[in-house]
């Protein structure tokens, strides 16, 4: 059995390729039963506008999900992955609660200006502690966690997305923390397989993490995060016996924000 894949993008965000209609078909032609769009949250602020929808195309994005929901063999789910950062606040929240999402996605992608994912940005880890950058990232992690708004964590290691890595013993002590606090919220977090296609060589999370998460009943999803429908779904069956090892028997679902546990 393939899990529902939770992290699929759109061409609205400008950096992804294919129809909606390509992802549906990949999705069927590897078994796949649901899927969750979450494409990049529109900002009204100009934040990374780039890499988003244009605020006002967001009645695009519902339209294309409403039509890709009248396929009959493929659950398609309502989602966002929608930034958090400092000031998104006065906006988000509010936005969020007026649309009828399944499923919201919290990811951080910035320590203040910096797009510290973005491959054009890369040099700038150079001038960096590395450290002190996964501490500022988990400190945003808290923020989002403690917010209440969001029902999965993004990539939750994306900082070592070019391979700038803590040791175990560091990554142990500064994660925990965060782990905690995202279990309080009652927050999932994904399984991300984009990590294997990128310089970190595996998934978001660590093993390590995931076992820690684990620890705390933490709830999963599973996420190709897939800009093209080539990659709908992409190693799958690694992430689920990596989960399995990690001792996790179920993963989650989510409709209307209601979350629903289905065995592995
Ligand atoms: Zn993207
Ligand atoms: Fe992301
Ligand atoms: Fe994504
Ligand atoms: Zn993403």
């Amino acid at each position: 059995m393939i899990p529902s894949d939770y992290h699929v993008h759109t061409h609205l965000c400008k950096h992804a390729v294919g129809q909606v209609q390509e992802y549906l078909a990949a999705a069927k032609a590897k078994g796949i039963r649901e899927i969750a769009f979450t494409d990049h949250a529109p900002t009204p602020d100009g934040f990374d506008a780039r890499n988003r929808m244009i605020y006002d195309q967001y009645p695009i994005y519902e339209k294309m999900l409403e039509e890709a929901r009248l396929d009959k063999d493929l659950v398609v789910r309502y989602g966002i992955e929608a930034d958090f950062y400092p000031g998104c606040e006065q906006y988000l929240y509010d936005w969020l609660k007026k649309q009828n999402f399944d499923l919201v996605m919290g990811s951080i992608h910035f320590i203040g200006t910096w797009g510290f994912d973005d491959p054009d940005r890369l040099s700038e880890w150079a001038n960096v502690d590395v450290k002190a950058v996964w501490r500022e990232y988990l400190a945003l992690v808290i923020k989002l966690a403690d917010s209440g708004r969001f029902d999965v964590l993004g990539h939750p290691d994306l900082p070592k997305k070019f391979g700038h890595r803590l040791k175990d013993s560091d990554s142990k002590e500064m994660v925990q923390p965060a782990l905690d606090r995202i279990a309080k919220a009652g927050m999932a977090i994904e399984i991300n397989t984009s990590g294997l296609r990128r310089a970190a060589k595996e998934q978001y999370p660590s093993h390590l993490i995931l076992e820690l998460a684990r620890e705390r009943d933490i709830p999963i999803t599973f996420g190709s995060d897939s800009h093209c429908p080539e990659h709908v779904g992409y190693e799958f069956e690694q992430a689920v016996s990596i989960a399995r090892e990690c001792g996790y028997t179920h993963y989650a679902r989510f409709l209307k924000r209601e979350k629903i546990s289905e065995a592995l």
